[in-house]
Parts: C-alpha cells; sequence; structure tokens
C-alpha cells in the first residue's frame, strides 16, 4: 500500500492511503458496467485546448483518462477543444500530440476537433431555438453584466428572450452569413435567471466572432461557446465517460441539460480534483506569460512543469505515470508537494542510472609522492544497486580534481572531508591527507590542494583499521573532459506563487533557479550520448541534454539531486 501525504491547502500533512487499483471513478464504472450501462463499453477522451503546451496538471487528466480506458479495453480520444478561434495555434496542435504519445498513450484513430462538429453544433443550435429552447439577444455586453444579476441576487430576463423562434432563427442565420457586428448579438439558452447557478441564467451558446480558425479557415463567424460545444462533442463521439476537473461541477446542470433538451446520447460528467504543485504554477496564462516574456527559455524550459519542459530536464515518461498513480485521484482540493515528483524520478533513476564522477567546481589536488607520469585504473562499480550493470575503470594519477566545498580551511568539528592536516578518502581510489593550501597572492583565493597519499590504502583499504570517514568524488586533471553543467532550482521561492491574487506572481520567480557551470568529468563522459541519465556520484542525476549536446562536449541538466525530502515528509505524515 503507497501512503500519499497531500498537503492541503491549509498546509496540513493530511495522510491518505492510495492503492490505486481502485478509486472513487473505477468504482462509478464498475457499476455501470455491472448494471450493463453503455452495453458495458467505456470511451474516455482528453479534450485540451489547444492554446498553450500541456502540463504535469495535463499529464494527471492524460493518465487517468487513457488509463481507464486501458483498463476497462476502451478507448480514449484526443479531442482538441479548439472553439475559439482567437487564442489557438497549429503549433500548440502538434505539441500536444506529441506529448501524450511521449507519455505513453495511444488514441488510436481517435484524434478529433471540435471543429468538425461546427455544423452539427449550429444545428443544434438550430434545434434549441425552433424547440422555443433559445434566442437571439441583443443586450450589449455592459447591458449583459446588470441582467446578469450575481450570485445572491436573481438576474432578469432579457427584453429579447420572448421573440419568437422564427425571429431568432432568421437572425442566427443572418449572424452566420456575416451581417453583424461582434457582440451585436448573441444566441442564448433559455432556461432560468432566477437559478443560483449562474451558468443556468440564460448562458451564452454561440457568438459571431470575425477571426480565421486554424482548421476552418474564414467558412465561419460565428463560434459555439465551451460549455454548449463541450457536451455536444462528448456526445457526438459516444463517450461514456467525461472526466473533468472539479471547476466544472457547477457546469454539470447545463451539460446535463442540453443534452437532455435536444435528447442527445448522454455521457456522464464525473469530476475529480485537479492538481496543484508547490513552487510552480500551472494555469496557462501564467505559463504563457513566462514565456512570452522570456523570463524562460522557451515552453520546454527545463524548470517550467510543462510536458516538453520535463522531457528536457530529463524526467521519463514512466517517472511521471507514477507520480499520477501515487497521487491518485479525489475529490479533495489540495496540493501535492513537489518533493513527490523528484521522488518519483529519482526513485526510477537510482535504479537504472549508470553512476560516474563529475566535479561540478574543480579544485586541483597534487599528490606530492605519487610518481609523475604513472596511471593507475581504478575499477569503479556502475550501480551499486544493480550489479549487473558491470564495472569501469577510471584513470587516476599524480594531479586530480575535487569539488572546492570539499575542501575547508577552517573545517568545523563535522566536516570530515579534506582540510589542512586531514584525511579523507578518494573513492574508489587512496586515502590522501592534505598537507598545505596554497593560494593564490592575487585573489586570496586557494589555487590548488597539495596532499600525500597512502600506498597501502588503494580501494578502500584500510591497513591500521582506522576509520576515515570522508570518501570524495574525483576525476584524474589531464584525462578529464570538459563538461558544461546546468544546475536548476525551483521556479519559484515560495509554495504558492499564485496564493495572492493581489500580487503579481513573477516576484516570486528565483532568481538562482539557474546556474551554469562548466565542471570536469571522468573520460568516458566525452562520450555521453544525447538523451542519456547519470548519477553524478554524491551530486544528483543529470541528462545528457538532447538540444544543446554534441559529440564529446556534453551539457547536463540537472534532473534531480540526491536530497529525498519527500522521504523525510512520508515518514513524519505516515
Ligand atoms: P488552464 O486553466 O491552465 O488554462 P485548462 O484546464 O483550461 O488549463 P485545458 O486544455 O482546457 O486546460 O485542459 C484539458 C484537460 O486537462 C481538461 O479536462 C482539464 O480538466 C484537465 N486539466 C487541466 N489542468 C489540470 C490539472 N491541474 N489537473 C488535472 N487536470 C487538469
Ligand atoms: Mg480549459
Amino acid at each position: 500500500m503507497n501512503i500519499h501525504i497531500e498537503l492541503t491547502k491549509r498546509g496540513n500533512a493530511m495522510t491518505e492511503t492510495a492503492e490505486t487499483a481502485s478509486d472513487f471513478i473505477r468504482d462509478i464504472i464498475d457499476a455501470d458496467i455491472r448494471a450493463d450501462k453503455n452495453g458495458g463499453r467505456v470511451i474516455t477522451r482528453f479534450p485540451p485546448e489547444p492554446n498553450g503546451c500541456l502540463h504535469i496538471g495535463h499529464a494527471k487528466s492524460i493518465c487517468l483518462n487513457f488509463g481507464v480506458a486501458a483498463d476497462y479495453k476502451g478507448c480514449c480520444h484526443l479531442r482538441m477543444d479548439d472553439t475559439n478561434p482567437a487564442k489557438e495555434e497549429v503549433e500548440y496542435v502538434d505539441s500536444i500530440k506529441q506529448d501524450v504519445r511521449w507519455l505513453g498513450f495511444d488514441w488510436g484513430k481517435h484524434l478529433h476537433y471540435a471543429s468538425d462538429y461546427f455544423g452539427k453544433l449550429y444545428d443544434y443550435a438550430v434545434e434549441l431555438i425552433r424547440k422555443g429552447k433559445a434566442y437571439a439577444c441583443a443586450l450589449g455586453t455592459e447591458e449583459f453584466k446588470g441582467y446578469r444579476g450575481s450570485p445572491d441576487k436573481p438576474g432578469k430576463e432579457s427584453p429579447w428572450r420572448n421573440r419568437s423562434p422564427e425571429e431568432s432563427l432568421e437572425l442566427f442565420r443572418r449572424m452566420r452569413a456575416g451581417e453583424f457586428e461582434e457582440g451585436a448579438y448573441v444566441i442564448r439558452a433559455k432556461i432560468d435567471m432566477n437559478s443560483p447557478n449562474a451558468h443556468m441564467r440564460d448562458p451564452v451558446i454561440f457568438r459571431i466572432k470575425k477571426a480565421e480558425h486554424h482548421r476552418t479557415g474564414g467558412a465561419w463567424v460565428v463560434y459555439p461557446m465551451y460549455d454548449f460545444a463541450h457536451c455536444l462533442s462528448d456526445s457526438i463521439e459516444g463517450i461514456t465517460h467525461s472526466i473533468c476537473t472539479l471547476e466544472f461541477e457547477v457546469h454539470r446542470p447545463l451539460y446535463d441539460w442540453i443534452l437532455n433538451e435536444l435528447g442527445a446520447r448522454h455521457p456522464q460528467q464525473i469530476e475529480f480534483s485537479r492538481l496543484n504543485l508547490t513552487y510552480t504554477v500551472m494555469s496557462k496564462r501564467k505559463l504563457i506569460e513566462l514565456v512570452k516574456d522570456g523570463r524562460v527559455s522557451g515552453w520546454d524550459d527545463p524548470r517550467l512543469p510543462t510536458i516538453s519542459g520535463l522531457r528536457r530536464r530529463g524526467y521519463t515518461p514512466a517517472s511521471i505515470r507514477e507520480f499520477a498513480r501515487r497521487v491518485g485521484v479525489t475529490k479533495f482540493e489540495g496540493f501535492t508537494d513537489i518533493a513527490l515528483l523528484e521522488h518519483c524520478i529519482r526513485d526510477e533513476l537510482n535504479k537504472t542510472a549508470p553512476r560516474v564522477m563529475v566535479v561540478q567546481r574543480p579544485l586541483k589536488v597534487v599528490l606530492e609522492n605519487y610518481p609523475a607520469g604513472q596511471v593507475e585504473e581504478m575499477e569503479c562499480v556502475n550501480n551499486p544497486e544493480d550489479q549487473s550493470m558491470g564495472v569501469r575503470k577510471v584513470p587516476f594519477s599524480r594531479e586530480l580534481y575535487i569539488e572546492r566545498d570539499d575542501f575547508e580551511e577552517n573545517p568545523r568539528k563535522d566536516f570530515f572531508r579534506l582540510a589542512p592536516g586531514r584525511e579523507a578518502r578518494l573513492r574508489y581510489g587512496y586515502i590522501v591527507k592534505c598537507v598545505s593550501a596554497p593560494k593564490d597572492p592575487q585573489t586570496g583565493e586557494i589555487s590548488e590542494l597539495r596532499c600525500v597519499y597512502n600506498p597501502a590504502t588503494r580501494g578502500g583499504n584500510v591497513p591500521d583499521g582506522r576509520k576515515v570517514k570522508g570518501a570524495i568524488h574525483w576525476v584524474s586533471a589531464a584525462h578529464a573532459v570538459d563538461v558544461q553543467i546546468r544546475l536548476y532550482d525551483r521556479l519559484f521561492t515560495v509554495e504558492r506563487p499564485e496564493e495572492n491574487e493581489a500580487v503579481d506572481f513573477k516576484t516570486h520567480l528565483n532568481p538562482c533557479s539557474l546556474e551554469v557551470l562548466m565542471g570536469k568529468a571522468e573520460p568516458l563522459m566525452g562520450q555521453a550520448k544525447a538523451g542519456s541519465r547519470y548519477q553524478f556520484e554524491r551530486k544528483g542525476y543529470f541528462f545528457a541534454d538532447p538540444v544543446e549536446s554534441v559529440s564529446g562536449a556534453p551539457v547536463f541538466n540537472l534532473i534531480v539531486t540526491l536530497k529525498d525530502t519527500w522521504a523525510k515528509i512520508a515518514k513524519r505524515g505516515g
């Protein structure tokens, strides 16, 4: 059983067991199958609006919709919800398809576009008007607001509400023919201006919009509204379970009303809570702002929670699916700790990524008593978690590099690495002792360490049984290859950058979310293949950037450090 801890809006740790084989949605489907509803079929859909790239929240929905379909041997449609011509672009359609495929899902023949149904949706609106269930309304935007009422005040009926169906039909025809300016008329469903649910107060179902559509071009100047298009698209495609996020719960009466009035095939809408993740933002509007303002390098910036960003960072599809599984499906609104996402990729790479030694901030070490010109091949284990991954040879010589912060001039009591007069073990090498740390006279910075090595301590051997606590990584200076390393940190400095609407979320951007270093790596890394993943010993998991790495000069993205904050949280909560 997995313990899943969700931090609630109030920040309390709340534990919940998620044996994700089942959840409330699968329970509903089980009951439907038992009752032989839909002839036992399960057809779901993932309906993104192609007005931005997908993010990890969408991944939750993708894993759920495609996962449910797979569990019940049904199918899941990919439907571009492209009813708003002004905001949508072809490049987003392509990136959405790429992302869903990359996550490991297949829509088969079922790639659909809401825009394919514009004709049918027009006809459905005509039918509603004919039945006296919709009308052409001429209230201007400002007047419209006045008539709408407020949550505690009923709305007012439009003076056009009771015009005859014939008149409305004629106006709708002329709207479609392009005879009116935008906003001159809208088609509204005739429901109930007194409804406590604002979505039921004669909602607009069609409007005039004189914009080119990326698929239908200039064929239409009237476009359906989301609520009208969505339920009917579901119905046209024969969707059985229309799974969406909780904010659509208040739209459900309208979803049902439209399908009932039209006597259309009626999928069941089921809502679940959306994914919110700490230290990031997920609204497309905000992501677009970061991309357009150049606050990040693009939609695939490795700091973004977009699927393309996570892919570029080095996340695997399996780790994201595992994350979605562990988050589970509930109706609780809450925040998921980003540490859980990091835990999932760390957990996978711990088993699969080969270990290598890479020094990020090099400090030269000269072993005074090691023969100049001598090179030893040290045998290193590729992955202690998986002996089948074997061993490799790493050259060792008189001049090495270690991390600058593995030396301290004035060490604290609990510092177990190198310091003047102190010993440390070079992993897979020898125990060395620092004899001096000369400084650059100009900068005052330590320029190198002069050390002596103990020839009897090769490969971890300690002849006199002494304890040498610190084991540090190193590379041979003469053999090392230069590698660019990009250390990524969280994009925001606060857990919930969107919490306070009065404060621009961008003020919480982490100014240190990217640090670029030139490091020294063991020779093998010169041949690191773009797109491969490694554990840099003692540092973290890294990904050879698939775009910028060139043969012989890899660029590494930090995927995640080795520090597992999630394990700590889980222990505390569990
Ligand atoms: P945004 O609010 O950021 O613009 P959206 O919800 O409008 O996003 P859509 O493209 O309409 O984005 O979403 C497609 C599907 O993904 C919808 O079914 C939506 O419910 C689901 N989805 C979007 N965000 C999340 C999330 N954070 N968690 C789970 N599902 C999500
Ligand atoms: Mg949406």
